[in-house]
């Protein structure tokens, strides 16, 4: 097969072809079997290969797969968007459909820009967010990413927003470890807003859990409704960025359960259609809605694609096909019973400093001294060399390093789809057992433990 046109994300890498999925297996031309331990970048959340989207998909397709969204809305945009306000806690009754990640969280940031401007406030439109963080890889969505290696080119073309620590218990920004939390990483939002001017504020941007950045970060309890109430004082909109915890991911719907708060703006993509499409959504409340409904009625935000009918219908099969098969609860129960196992290897493996995470969405961070939590240099490579081996024997789990040297430290995700069973998720373990022995032993062998 002639190889030399398609960009691939390491051109001097060499990837196995793809060739069929079916549950959480993916196989690859040469016949070789890999556990999707990550769903991809955690998207693929049914499992490969459901004949009922299939089937969805192939139904609508007959019927219409495009048309554009000036000249008709559709049944299924419609029922989709019904449904993901029935999911949403609170009054997230609105759904603005894109297609991607990065799409849900640039529109978010407009959507609450415009939301203060309707309201007579032309100068709300600062976005506060976190360091060691991710919201997407267009400029307003890398403008409010606090990763460093993805910014670093573009740095002076990018608005300066990211401000305040991230909620990161295993390397306090407060070094409250010892003294007891007391919140002081969400009290920097406060102090952030007071710097800044809350009259130059539109929102204020977080992942409930802190995804690629970081791997599986999760705040203390307490932390949103902090925030949100420091939002609510200074009237400041919060926007969560669910795209990797949304629809099931760590146990509930939406990640914001767990903590009982109802964002004003929440960015989904990745599990909406599981992979199968892509499709994303920014769903906002009626409060931010309202401004817009009586002003210039229109969202100053899209692309051609948004809310096509086969995307919508291939969403709606995949959110019935959760409801159906429980899911959200399998994620809470599998996640437990994973959380346990890899506790147990981190009994095993001294280079593992943390396990953590929800449901499923599960991460561990490594070290080269559990008791100083010291961080592995990154230029070992500690983390795609875990990743590598465990590709190579047949198991994917998703690197989260390097977002900030010195602060974020090696770390990869953990997230298989949430149909695994008890029996597959002993298998993955096995491999990363595996992969794991074979890299402390090389880090032995080279002396760096
Ligand atoms: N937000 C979060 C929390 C994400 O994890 C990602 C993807 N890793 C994005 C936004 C961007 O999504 P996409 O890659 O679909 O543009």
């Amino acid at each position: 097969m002639e190889r030399n046109h398609l960009i691939k994300p390491t051109l001097d890498q060499d990837y196995p072809t793809i060739s069929h999925g079916n549950g959480i297996y993916l196989y690859d031309t040469d016949g070789k079997q890999y556990i999707d331990g990550s769903s991809g970048a955690v998207t693929a959340s049914i499992g490969h290969g459901v004949l009922d989207i299939v089937e969805a998909m192939t139904e609508q397709a007959r019927k219409v797969s495009f048309a554009y969204r000036s000249h008709f809305t559709s049944g299924a945009a419609e029922a989709l968007a019904k449904k993901l306000s029935e999911l949403a806690p609170g009054d997230l009754n609105w759904s603005f459909f894109v297609n991607s990640g990065s799409e849900a969280t640039e529109t978010a940031m407009k959507i609450a820009i415009q939301h203060w401007q309707e309201k007579g406030f032309e100068r709300k439109n600062r976005i506060i967010s976190r360091w060691t963080s991710y919201h997407g890889i267009t400029m307003g969505a890398l403008s409010m990413s606090g990763h460093v290696p993805r910014r670093k080119r573009f740095v002076p073309l990018l608005e300066d927003f990211p401000s305040i620590s991230a909620p990161y218990c295993y390397r306090c920004p407060h070094n409250n470890e010892t003294s007891g939390c007391k919140l002081k990483c969400a009290d920097e939002l406060e102090t952030a807003i007071q710097r800044v001017g809350s009259e130059n504020i539109a929102a204020f941007i977080a992942e409930p859990i802190i995804g690629a950045s970081a791997g599986a970060v999760t705040p203390p309890d307490g932390y949103y409704q902090r925030i949100k109430e420091i939002c609510e004082t200074y009237d400041i909109l919060f926007i969560a960025d669910e795209v990797m915890t949304g629809i099931g991911r760590t146990g509930k719907m939406f990640a914001m359960e767990h903590w009982g708060v109802t964002p004003d703006i929440i960015a989904l993509g990745k599990g909406m259609s599981a992979g199968y499409t892509p499709i994303a959504a920014t769903m906002i409340t009626d409060r931010v809605m309202e401004p817009i409904l009586k002003g210039s009625k229109s969202i100053m935000a899209g692309h051609t694609y948004s809310a096509n009918p086969l995307s919508a219908a291939i969403s709606l099969e995949v959110l019935s096909y959760i409801e159906r098969n429980d899911l959200v609860r399998a994620a809470e129960e599998k996640g437990q019973y994973l959380f346990k196992k890899l506790q147990g290897l981190a009994e095993k493996f001294d280079i593992i400093g943390d396990v953590r995470g929800k449901g499923l969405l599960l991460g561990l961070e490594f070290v080269s001294d559990r008791v100083s939590k010291t961080p592995f240099d990154l230029q070992i490579g500690l983390t795609p060399r875990l990743v590598n081996k465990a590709f190579a024997k047949g198991l994917i789990i998703y690197p989260a390093a390097g977002a900030i040297e010195g602060i974020a430290g090696d770390a990869v995700i953990i997230s298989p789809p949430l149909i695994i069973t008890n029996e597959e998720i002993d298998r993955l373990v096995m491999i990363l057992e595996a992969s794991l022995d074979e890299l402390q032993q090389e880090l032995h062998a080279e002396g760096l433990i």
